[in-house]
């Protein structure tokens, strides 16, 4: 017999399949996309994801952390992989299992040179990371000189990408800002187009830059958020299909008195007879306390219920008060019936950090 899975979050293929043809529709032919399946793919999963996006033709994937592309190369994906925060200690992976660093310091560049020197590599890629106003990670155009200068003198080194990040793409407010952002980019790929003697692959996109500034397009584009269904404002959010369903059944229920409380330091007192959903499902596996408290709502047979009292490490306490349920029953905690803006009701955080917070320790399915 088949085990039916109580708690699971669901990933549907298909939706990521028309949330890339939807970007792809945004672009011109010969721009490539490169795929961000960091931190799990956005907490989903990074090999299913990286897979199904190889195959439906995306050419680059990223990632944060090394072991991340470790992990992907592992499961056979061959496609080029950037790595955006690289770390020293682990600078020997990035030749063994051929990962293309972000660079974006001095520091960075000489340990690669100094490690690139132990071994008979002609030519190694990096894609180097310029900063143009996120002020968070990338070289200064102040530096650019100083960089042209460290890659004379170090041949090995290779700039096979030019690379910024926007800091507001999705913010109608911001527009000037971003506009500033891309026009210092082009500055800077404009001195190394200048001064290199090869071509190299420029990308400033993220998901939201990809829908609102076509004139930035340049040879690729970084998709995260949008492929897997959401964006950064309420136009972008409608466009697209949630990838992930977080989903579980009610494990109890029960009926409680006016002046009765639910859960930790009885934080919910009912003022009614109230009817009291419990799910297999808490902080632990990645439902954020602050979510307790009425500042958050699910989907139980297609009717909205509020999160009460306090979120306990495994599970949760719902009213369902005049909702026609059973225990057993599904509930869709947020996805494809019941985004995550149905979900966090307040817009407490933003869609990133909800799925990407799930924990490992709830299983991943196909549907
Ligand atoms: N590029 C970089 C450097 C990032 O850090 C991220 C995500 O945070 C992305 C691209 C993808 O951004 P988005 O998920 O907004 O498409």
């Amino acid at each position: 017999m088949s085990k039916v899975l109580e708690t699971r979050l669901e990933i549907d293929l298909q939706a990521l399949e028309d949330n890339y043809k939807l970007l792809k529709s945004y672009l011109s032919q010969k721009t490539k996309i490169m795929g961000v399946v960091k931190a799990f793919a956005y907490g989903t999963d990074s090999i299913i994801i990286g897979q199904h996006l190889v195959k439906i033709g995306v050419q680059h994937l990223a990632v944060a952390y090394i072991e991340e592309g470790v992990r992907l190369r592992e499961a056979g994906i061959e496609v080029p992989i950037l790595v955006f925060y690289p770390q020293l200690e682990e600078i020997q992976k990035l030749i063994d299992f051929q990962l293309t660093p972000s660079v974006y310091n001095h520091r960075f560049l000489e340990a690669l040179n100094a490690e690139l020197a132990l071994h008979e590599i002609d030519s190694f890629g990096i894609h180097l990371k310029i900063n143009t106003g996120l002020n968070r990670l990338g070289f200064e155009i102040d530096d650019l000189n100083l960089i042209l200068q460290h890659l004379k003198a170090n041949k090995k080194i290779k700039i096979i990408g030019l690379f910024s990040h926007l800091a507001a793409s999705g913010n109608k407010d911001e527009v000037e800002f971003t506009k500033g952002q891309i026009s210092k980019f082009k500055q800077a790929r404009q001195f190394f187009e200048n001064h290199l003697p090869y071509t190299f692959e420029s990308h400033i996109c993220n998901s939201s830059g990809i829908l609102n500034y076509p004139e930035a397009e340049y040879d690729m584009v970084r998709a995260g958020i949008a492929l897997y269904g959401y964006g950064n404002n309420p136009k972008e959010h409608k466009m697209l299909k949630a990838v992930a369903s977080l989903k579980t059944v009610i494990a109890q229920l029960r009926t409680i008195q006016k002046g009765d409380s639910v859960g930790y330091e009885r934080k919910f007192k009912a003022e009614r007879e109230t009817k009291i959903a419990t799910l297999p499902l808490g902080y632990a596996d990645g439902i954020s306390r602050n979510f307790g408290n009425g500042k958050a709502q699910v989907l139980v047979n297609h009717q909205k219920a509020p999160i009460i009292g306090n979120i306990c490490m495994d599970t949760l306490m719902l009213d369902v008060t005049g909702i026609d349920c059973e225990e057993g029953d599904e509930v869709e905690i947020f996805g494809k019936n019941h985004t995550v803006l149905d979900f966090d009701i307040e817009q407490q955080t933003i869609p990133y950090e909800v799925i990407t917070r799930i924990s490992q320790r709830v299983t991943r399915v196909l549907v």
